[in-house]
C-alpha cells in the first residue's frame, strides 16, 4: 500500500503539538501546522508542514531532512540520535538550525505521531465505526459512507489507509464538523492492533471476515481473529457474521462487553436474521428480520462477497437507526468501489490517470501526488480534469481555495473544471483553465479534442459520469491486454524483504521487460520503493529506462561489446564475466578518459554458463589492479538449482566456492565489494547465503519458484469475446479440422493467438481460459491472432471477458500444462499486447 502522504488537518500551534507529544523542543520559531508529512516525496506546503522522521526497516526518514530543509520545511519531529546525526559535523549548523527551525525531540517518532492522533481523537465525542477483517474493509467503509452520508458529515480513511502510519493520518482528519468517523484497521502481526485501537477508539465495531491474507506472522487463524477483535475492546456494539463458527467462538472467548449484532442466514435466534437471499440476473434480493420487524432490500450485485459486505453495512445502519425504507432505497443504489488509480495510454501521446474513486480532498491529494511522480522527466504537460467535489461541511469558497492550493503545489499546468460550483470559483486558479457546466458540454468542446502530449488526471464525482471522458480520451487498442497490479508487486517486494536482514541490499531483476510486465512502470515503482539496484539484460533496455527518467543504479547483465558508449553515457554498470570483455571494457573506458567505472564481476561456481573460474582469480586481480578505468563494485555468482532440495548439496558447494573466490577478490582491494549469490529461491531457502545483497526476480512477479504457488498475483492476461456461434456436433472448428465436437456446441472466438504469446500447445483441449469464472477449453488449433473456446455450458455474450491467466487461473496452470516454467509463459507475451497498470 502506498502510505505516508501529506495530510490536511485542523491547524495546531507548534506549542500545542509539543504539549500533546511530550516532546522536547529545540528552536523557538513560531509556527502553525496544517499538514503532517511522513514521506518527503509528498511535500506540498513546506511552511505549514510538520515532518515526522519515521524509520523503516531499511531507511530512516531523517535522511531526508536536509533536502526538506532546502525545500522550505522548518518543523521536524526526530529522535535525539537523528538530531545528533544531523548536526554532528558542525556546531554552526546546530545553531543555525535551532534559530530557523523547530526540532521536536522524542524517543520514538512513530509513537509520537500515534500519540498526537490519540489526543486528537480524544477531543471528539462522536460515534466512530472501526472496521477490521481480512477482506472487504474498504468496500464496507465506502458503502457505509454511501448509505449514511446523506444524513451526516462523515470523516473516513482515504482509500485503504489502515496501517500504523495510515491510521493516525486518517484519524487526524477529524474536525469540528465531523459527525461520524469510519476508519479501517489493518494488521499483519501480533500486537499491532493495540495502537490502532487507541487511535480509532471505535464505538461501533465491524469484523468483515477472517481469511488467509497476511497470515505469515500469525500462529493460527484463531490467533489472528482474537488480535483483530481487540479493536473492539471499548465498543458499544460489535457486528459480525454469526454463521462463521470460528468468528463466533472467538467473540465468545474475547469477553467483549459490547452488544452483539451477529447476522445469520441459518439461526433465527440471532439478532439479525437473514431469511432470504435470492440472486437474480443482475441483483440480489435480501429479506431480514430485526427487532421483530421483517423487511426486504435489493443490491445491484450478485457475488457472495458483495452480499456479505452489504449485510455488515445493514447491521450498522440498523444500529444507527436508519429507517428501513431509507435503507432499502439506498441499498438499491450502492455503487461499486473502484479502489485503484488506472494508468492508460491516451490518444495524441497523452497518458491518462483514471481515478474513479470518490472525490474528496484527501483522495485528490493522493491522486495529484501520483500524477506528479509519474510526470517527472516525461516532458508531458500536467493536466487535471476535475468535477465539482461533493464534500459536505465546507463552504464552496474554502473548498476550492484548498483545491487551488493543491493544484498549484503539485505543479498542475492546466485545469479543466466541470460543474457549477467549481466554475463559480474559476478565478481562484491562475493557470491555463477551462470550465464547463456539465460533462456533456466538455465532451462537445474543442478543449477535449486538443489534448496532446499531456499527462491527465481524470477525477470526477459519481454523478458526473467521467467514464465517458476517459472513454473518449483512451487509445483504442487490440482488445487483448496484460493488466499489471503494481500494488501486488510492491507487496511481493516487501514479502521478500521481510526475509532479509535489514542491512541486506536488493537487486530487482527487470530484465526481459520485467519478466513480461513492462520495464518502465515496474522500474519506476521499484525505484520509489528504494530498490538498491535494477538489473536488465542489454544496454538498450537500460538506456530506455534512463531516457524515461529512471535514476536508480542499473546493472547490465549481458553487455554487448558494441554498447560500451551507451553504458558510459547513461551510467549503466556492466556485468563482466571474462577477460575478453574486461579488456575491451577497460580499453574503451580509457579511451573516453573514464575512471572508476563500476563493474560487477561474475564468477562461475557450477552453472558453467558465464563467469570467471577459480583459477582465473589471481590474473583477474592483477588485471584490475593494473588500471583505474573500472572498479569492481560487486562480485556475484548464480545458483543452478536453489529451488529444489534435490540439489541442496550442490547449492551448498556453490556457496562454499563462492565464499572462497569472492573472499580472495575482496582481500586484494581496500574498498568494499558487495557480494551476492541468491536469486528468489535462494532468498527463501538459503537465508544464510544473503551476503551483502540478493537478486530478486520471479518472486517480484508473484510466483514462488519453489512450489509454483502464487504469492500476490501481479499479471492478468485478458481479452474479450468477439463472436459466438452454435456449431453442430458433426462439424469441426479451426484449421486442419482439429476441433472435434462431442455434442452440439457454442463456440466463441477471442482475439488472442500464438503471435500474442498464447502457446499453440494449449489448443485442442489441452488448456482452458476462464469466461465469467468458468472453464472454457480451447477448441481446435490456436491460430496466429485468434482462437476458439467452448462456452456451451457458460452463460456469456459477445463482449464478455475471457481471462487467459490471472487471479483465478494461475499462470502456473498454463506452464504445467505446457511442461515449462512460468518464466517462459510470462516473457513470451508479445509486445503488441498492451500493458495496463494499476495501483490498489
Ligand atoms: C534472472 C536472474 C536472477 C533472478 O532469478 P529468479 O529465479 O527469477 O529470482 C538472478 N540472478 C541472475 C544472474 C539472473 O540472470
Amino acid at each position: 500500500m502506498q502510505i505516508c502522504q501529506c495530510f490536511i488537518i485542523m491547524s495546531y500551534t507548534i506549542e500545542s503539538i509539543v504539549e500533546k507529544t511530550g516532546a522536547r523542543r529545540l528552536g523557538n520559531k513560531p509556527a502553525t501546522i496544517d499538514w503532517l508529512l511522513t514521506d518527503s516525496r509528498s511535500l506540498c506546503f513546506p511552511e505549514e508542514t510538520l515532518f515526522f522522521a519515521i524509520p523503516t526497516k531499511r531507511n530512516n526518514g531523517a535522511r531526508y531532512i536536509p533536502d526538506l530543509y532546502e525545500r522550505g520545511v522548518r518543523n521536524f519531529v526526530v529522535t535525539s540520535e537523528d538530531f545528533k546525526g544531523l548536526t554532528m559535523d558542525s556546531e554552526q549548523l546546530k545553531v543555525t538550525m535551532a534559530q530557523e527551525c523547530n526540532f521536536l525531540i522524542v524517543p520514538n517518532t512513530l509513537k509520537a505521531l500515534q500519540k498526537l492522533s490519540e489526543q486528537h481523537r480524544g477531543s471528539f465525542q462522536i460515534p466512530v465505526i472501526g472496521i477490521t477483517g481480512s477482506n472487504g474493509k474498504t468496500i464496507v467503509k465506502e458503502w457505509l459512507h454511501q448509505l449514511l452520508s446523506p444524513d451526516r458529515v462523515i470523516v473516513r480513511s482515504p482509500r485503504s489507509y489502515n496501517s500504523q502510519i495510515g491510521v493516525p493520518l486518517s484519524v487526524w482528519q477529524m474536525n469540528e464538523e465531523s459527525e461520524l468517523g469510519i476508519f479501517e484497521a489493518g494488521i499483519s502481526e501480533m500486537g499491532e492492533m493495540r495502537p490502532l485501537q487507541n487511535m480509532i477508539k471505535p464505538t461501533i465495531g465491524i469484523l468483515t471476515n477472517i481469511g488467509g491474507a497476511h497470515q505469515e506472522n500469525f500462529f493460527s487463524l484463531q490467533e489472528k481473529c482474537m488480535e483483530k477483535l481487540s479493536l473492539f475492546k471499548d465498543c458499544d456494539v460489535v457486528i459480525y457474521n454469526g454463521d462463521n463458527e470460528m468468528i463466533s467462538n472467538c467473540v465468545g472467548k474475547s469477553m467483549l462487553t459490547a452488544r452483539e449484532i451477529a447476522w445469520s442466514m441459518k439461526d433465527i435466534e440471532r439478532p439479525l436474521y437473514i431469511s432470504r437471499v435470492e440472486k437474480r440476473e443482475d441483483h440480489t434480493v435480501i429479506s431480514y428480520r430485526y427487532l421483530e420487524m421483517d423487511n426486504t432490500f435489493c443490491i445491484p450485485f450478485i457475488d457472495d462477497a458483495s452480499i456479505e459486505n452489504s449485510l455488515n453495512c445493514l447491521a450498522a445502519c440498523l444500529y444507527l437507526m436508519v429507517p428501513a425504507d431509507q435503507i432499502t432505497e439506498r441499498m438499491a443504489r450502492l455503487e461499486p468501489v473502484a479502489m485503484r488509480l488506472e494508468v492508460k495510454d491516451g490518444k495524441n501521446n497523452c497518458i491518462l490517470i483514471n481515478d474513479s474513486y470518490n472525490s474528496d480532498l484527501a483522495s485528490l491529494d493522493i491522486a495529484l501526488d501520483f500524477l506528479y511522480r509519474r510526470s517527472q522527466s516525461k516532458g508531458l504537460k500536467r493536466t487535471l480534469i476535475l468535477s465539482d467535489i461533493l464534500e459536505t461541511g465546507q463552504s464552496t469558497t474554502t473548498l476550492y481555495r484548498k483545491v487551488a492550493q493543491l493544484v498549484h503545489s503539485r505543479g498542475i499546468e492546466k485545469i479543466i473544471g466541470v460543474g457549477a460550483e467549481i466554475s463559480s470559483c474559476a478565478s481562484k486558479f491562475d493557470i491555463e483553465k477551462y470550465f464547463f457546466p456539465d460533462t456533456k458540454a466538455l465532451l462537445a468542446s474543442d478543449v477535449i479534442k486538443k489534448l496532446k502530449n499531456e499527462i491527465i488526471l481524470i477525477k470526477g464525482s459519481r454523478n458526473f459520469s467521467f467514464d465517458l471522458v476517459s472513454e473518449e480520451l483512451e487509445l483504442k487498442v487490440h482488445e487483448t491486454i496484460l493488466e499489471v497490479n503494481l500494488g501486488a508487486m510492491v507487496a511481493n517486494l516487501n514479502h521478500y524483504r521481510s526475509m532479509l536482514k535489514p542491512e541486506t541490499k536488493m537487486v530487482c531483476m527487470v530484465k526481459a521487460s520485467a519478466y513480461g510486465a513492462g520495464s518502465y512502470e515496474i522500474a519506476k515503482t521499484l525505484q520509489e520503493h528504494h530498490a538498491d539496484y535494477l538489473a536488465v539484460a542489454v544496454a538498450d533496455e537500460g538506456s530506455d529506462l534512463r531516457k524515461a527518467g529512471i535514476t536508480a543504479s542499473i546493472i547490465i547483465m549481458d553487455p554487448e561489446l558494441t554498447a560500451f558508449k551507451t553504458m558510459f553515457d547513461y551510467k549503466l554498470e556492466p556485468e563482466v564475466y571474462n577477460f575478453h570483455l574486461l579488456d575491451a571494457l577497460i580499453k574503451a573506458a580509457e579511451k573516453e578518459g573514464i575512471t572508476n567505472f563500476p563493474i560487477h564481476v561474475k564468477l562461475d561456481t557450477g552453472m558453467h554458463r558465464l563467469g570467471f573460474e577459480e583459477k582465473d582469480i589471481p590474473q583477474l586481480i592483477r588485471r584490475l589492479k593494473n588500471q583505474n578505468a573500472v572498479i569492481p563494485r560487486s562480485v556475484f555468482s548464480h545458483f543452478v538449482g536453489s529451488d529444489s532440495p534435490q540439489f541442496d548439496a550442490f547449492t551448498r558447494q556453490q556457496i562454499e566456492r563462492y565464499e572462497h573466490m569472492s573472499t580472495e577478490l575482496q582481500e586484494a582491494f581496500p574498498h568494499k565489494i558487495l557480494r551476492h549469490i541468491c536469486n528468489t529461491a535462494g532468498i527463501e531457502r538459503f537465508p544464510g547465503a544473503q551476503f551483502d545483497m540478493v537478486r530478486l526476480g520471479i518472486g517480484l512477479y508473484g510466483i514462488s519458484p519453489i512450489d509454483n504457488s502464487v504469492i500476490n498475483n501481479v499479471s492478468t492476461l485478458k481479452t474479450t469475446i468477439l463472436q459466438i456461434r452454435d456449431v453442430a456436433e458433426e462439424d469441426t472448428v479451426g484449421y486442419s479440422r482439429k476441433g472435434h465436437l462431442v455434442r452440439p456446441s457454442r463456440i466463441a472466438a477471442i482475439p488472442i493467438g500464438y503471435a500474442d504469446g498464447l502457446n499453440r500447445h494449449l489448443g485442442c483441449g489441452h488448456g482452458y481460459c476462464l469466461v465469467n469464472g468458468k472453464k472454457a477449453p480451447y477448441v481446435g488449433n490456436i491460430c496466429m491472432d485468434v482462437c476458439m473456446i467452448d462456452v456451451t455450458d457458460i452463460d456469456c455474450r459477445e463482449g464478455d471477458q475471457a481471462v487467459i491467466f490471472g487471479d483465478e487461473l494461475p499462470i502456473t496452470v498454463l506452464s504445467d500444462t505446457l511442461d515449462t516454467i512460468p518464466y517462459e509463459v510470462l516473457t513470451g507475451i508479445s509486445t503488441r499486447v498492451k500493458r495496463v497498470y494499476y495501483q490498489d
